[in-house]
């Protein structure tokens, strides 16, 4: 079997990596500065550096099944993305945090499906979505639904932690709420005024706007996840609100 992957890597050194030499360098010899943290869905069609136009040292991203954010729970254990939130906030100092989620979703998809025997680390880091799934059939707008609900309960959970929330009410860091549609090449930003998704070309900022200033979760029962429940009508028959 033609070993193809080598073959790609001999590709980037010897025909890419000249015409960005200089680049690179920079970026050793002054460290990276990201100003982006982007949490995106592990699918292999949501590409980061495409959809923001963006290079290397521009984003640090933290990609996993359905772009979830555990909760903040203080328990200190192996939290990859818990501790990416933390090096990104903390030690680089981003000004900006994107929760990307997209159609087609297959991890979103699977929250309405059987569990696949063996995949028990998978199921259990599902339930991290479970909240935004909903009791309907699966249907293409349920999934879109889904998906939109699931990014923002990931920024109220981002809100759980306290060197995010500090920063957010300090007007220091922007949360944005992202859900990238891959057969249009269009994001849907997250507008908190409206409690709802609005196409990039029609919106007039980059996703939750000024969340600063924005109410947040004070246990009540009146944090942005439920606007956006309103905001997307009333529920059909049958269907409970979460
Ligand atoms: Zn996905």
């Amino acid at each position: 079997m033609p070993d193809e992957l080598l073959q790609r890597l001999r590709r980037f050194h010897d025909d890419y990596f000249p015409g960005v030499q200089d680049r690179f360098q920079n970026l050793v010899r002054d460290g990276q500065h990201p100003n982006i943290l982007f949490i995106g869905c592990s699918d292999s069609r949501l590409v980061p550096y495409l959809l923001t136009g963006t290079g290397p040292g521009e984003l640090f991203i933290v990609r996993n099944v359905a772009a979830l954010v555990p909760p903040h729970d203080g328990s200190a254990g192996y939290h990859g993305t818990a501790a990416a939130i933390e090096f990104a906030v903390l030690r680089l100092g981003v000004e900006r945090i994107v929760v990307c989620g997209h159609s087609h979703c297959g991890g979103i998809r699977a929250l309405y499906e059987e569990d696949v025997p063996q995949a028990t680390n998978l199921a259990a880091w599902l339930e991290l979505a479970r909240e935004a799934a909903l009791p309907v059939q699966m249907t293409p707008e349920a999934l879109r639904r889904t998906e939109q609900r699931c990014v923002v309960l990931q920024l109220e959970r981002l809100m759980g932690y306290p060197m995010v929330r500090e920063r957010v009410e300090s007007g220091r860091l922007a949360l944005h709420g992202w859900h990238y549609v891959i057969e249009d090449g269009e994001v849907h930003v997250f507008d908190l005024r409206s409690g709802s998704f609005v196409p990039a070309s029609a919106a007039d900022h980059s996703g939750t706007g000024p969340f600063d200033h924005a109410p947040v979760d004070d246990g009540s029962g009146t944090g942005i996840f439920n606007e956006i429940d309103e905001a997307l009508g009333p529920a059909p028959r049958g269907e409970a609100q979460v």
